[in-house]
């Protein structure tokens, strides 16, 4: 059944419809919302905003426990509407439908502890004065979400916001604008009272209308290219960012990794969703001694994935449809640079699905190496030992996550590679870790949502110092007597201007 959103006045009568990617169907259509509308939106926002954080810890955590239980309830119907929108398997959505239940209920129940007020430690200087921090709502917080995870990916940064007690307004990516009226829709039946959660549909210019709407903050998800200009549109008022930009995520097999293990993550890793993930296994990188065991291993279990939008298929179609050709491009560059296909091939691109492909010989500097694929492409590169694949995996512009299959060196390895996340012995598990901050260094954008660094990133922190006694001779005052600062002098050098030891 498509869904005609008729309760926004639209401007003009431009209205947009979003469809199926496997079959055209058409799932909804949506009224295509301008800068004054955003503004509206905006600034309804702001009015429940002032309600929202009236509420306090325990009034918001009740009533986000009561949205997460809405959504787990009705997550049957939800992942019918990802499946016709998105296009992915259902098997898949639910998987996404779980991960944000997860993180709605983490953020409920741990949003007081990491955001209430706290003591902080005075100084000698300022002995007579006490100090605290406290973590205060932005007010408005405009969240842009992608298609690939239509869910997941919005409710992370709406869940840190909100439970920092913010009101959103969430444009979500016009391919899936059916999911996120639905989201926004189940929130307004456990928070009747205030617009707390608005969406606002549209293409990207409804999204460069939320930039410039005088919004607090802005949380986007989608390309470095986009994301550029959302920060260029936010300039303009002086309205903080956080991006999401993707990734180019680098697997790493040690010699003493677990081989059929890896590959078998390596595999999902990078063909789950299509590889339609900002955090997809784009690169692996294999230690010698266990490289042609791994490749024989990730062949078996890549020639078995299959693309379709029947009930059994892995894979759904790729969602948009103009990333066909960013796939057909990488592969045909692949190719002409001496890239061998163990699975798949020149042909793998069949709209609107794509076979997957298992590309070794991959010179470092072809495309598919380093730009983000967006498709079930996985390239397998030998190399010499665990150093050269950090060297190789840290030489991307991107660094979202990454994974290390090792023992002995796991740790290091994970260390020392360049990426905002990175999973020992499996693939994507900090992603569905709640307490954990979720987001990248380089093109793959700045800023955390998730966990307790997500909720600080939607909070203003606030310093109060507080004068509990006077004392005889104030130093930071007109009035403090000649022989003050001498003293001070004296006591200061006593306690610092010693070398340290050792
Ligand atoms: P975009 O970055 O263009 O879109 C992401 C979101 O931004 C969508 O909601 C989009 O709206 C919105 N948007 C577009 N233009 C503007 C603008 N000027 N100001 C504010 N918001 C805007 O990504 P695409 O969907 O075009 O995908 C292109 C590539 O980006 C993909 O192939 C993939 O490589 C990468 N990507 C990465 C994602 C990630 O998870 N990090 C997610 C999605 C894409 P609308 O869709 O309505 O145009």
């Amino acid at each position: 059944m498509a869904v005609t959103d008729d309760r926004a006045p639209a401007t003009g009568d431009a209205t947009f419809d979003s469809t199926s990617p496997a079959s055209g169907e058409l799932v909804g259509t949506f009224p295509v919302q301008g800068p004054e509308q955003v503004a509206e939106a905006v600034s309804r926002a702001r009015r429940a905003a002032g309600w929202w954080a009236g509420l306090g810890f325990d009034g918001r955590r009740r009533r986000l426990l009561a949205y997460k239980a809405l959504l787990a309830r009705r997550s049957g119907e939800l992942v019918d509407l990802v499946h016709r929108e998105n296009g992915k398997p259902a098997a898949d959505a639910f998987v996404e439908v779980l991960l944000a239940v997860e993180h709605l209920d983490w953020v409920a129940r741990k949003a007081e502890r990491v955001l209430r007020p706290r003591r902080a430690a005075s100084t000698l200087v300022l002995a007579n004065h006490s100090a605290s921090v406290e973590y205060q709502p932005l007010g408005v917080v405009g969240v842009i979400g992608p298609w690939n995870y239509p869910v997941y990916t919005p409710t992370g940064a709406i869940a840190s916001a909100l439970g920092a007690g913010n009101a959103v307004v969430f444009k979500p990516s016009e391919l899936t604008t059916a999911v996120g009226r639905f989201l926004a829709d189940a929130f307004a039946e456990v928070v009747p009272e205030q617009p707390v959660l608005q969406v606002v549909t549209g293409d990207g210019t409804t999204g460069n209308a939320l930039c410039q709407a005088g919004v607090d903050k802005v949380s986007f998800t989608g390309s470095p290219a986009t994301g550029r200009k959302v920060m260029a549109a936010c300039a303009e008022r002086l309205t903080p960012v956080v991006l999401e930009l993707g990734g180019k995520d680098a697997m790493i097999v040690d010699e003493d990794g677990d081989v059929d293990a890896a590959a078998e993550q390596a595999v999902w890793g990078g063909m789950a969703n299509a590889g339609q993930t900002c955090l997809a296994i784009e690169r692996v990188y294999v230690v010698d001694r266990v490289y042609d065991r791994f490749v024989d291993r990730v062949v078996e279990l890549a020639a078995r994935v299959r693309p379709g939008a029947d009930a059994d298929a892995d894979i759904g179609p790729i969602t948009l449809p103009r990333q066909l050709e960013v796939i057909r491009r990488q592969l045909a560059d692949a190719f002409e640079r001496g890239a061998r296909a163990l699975v798949g091939g020149p042909d793998a691109v069949r709209p609107p699905y794509v076979d997957p492909v298992v590309l070794v010989d991959v010179p470092e500097d072809a495309l598919v190496m380093r730009e983000e694929t967006f498709g079930p492409v996985l390239p397998v590169v030998r190399v010499r030992d665990a150093d050269e694949a950090v060297e190789r995996a840290n030489a991307s512009a991107y660094g979202l996550g990454a994974a290390v299959f090792a023992r002995r060196r796991a740790d290091h390895i994970a260390r020392a590679l360049r990426s905002g996340m990175t999973s020992v012995n499996s693939v994507l598990t900090f992603a569905g870790m709640p307490s954990l901050p979720f987001g990248g260094v380089g093109e793959s954008g700045f800023g955390r949502v998730h966990g307790p660094d997500g909720l600080r990133e939607f909070s203003r922190s606030k310093a109060i110092t507080r004068q509990r006694f006077p004392l005889p001779f104030a130093m930071l005052s007109f009035d403090r007597p000649a022989r003050l600062l001498p003293a001070v002098e004296r006591a200061m050098k006593l306690r610092h201007a010693r070398r340290p030891r050792g």
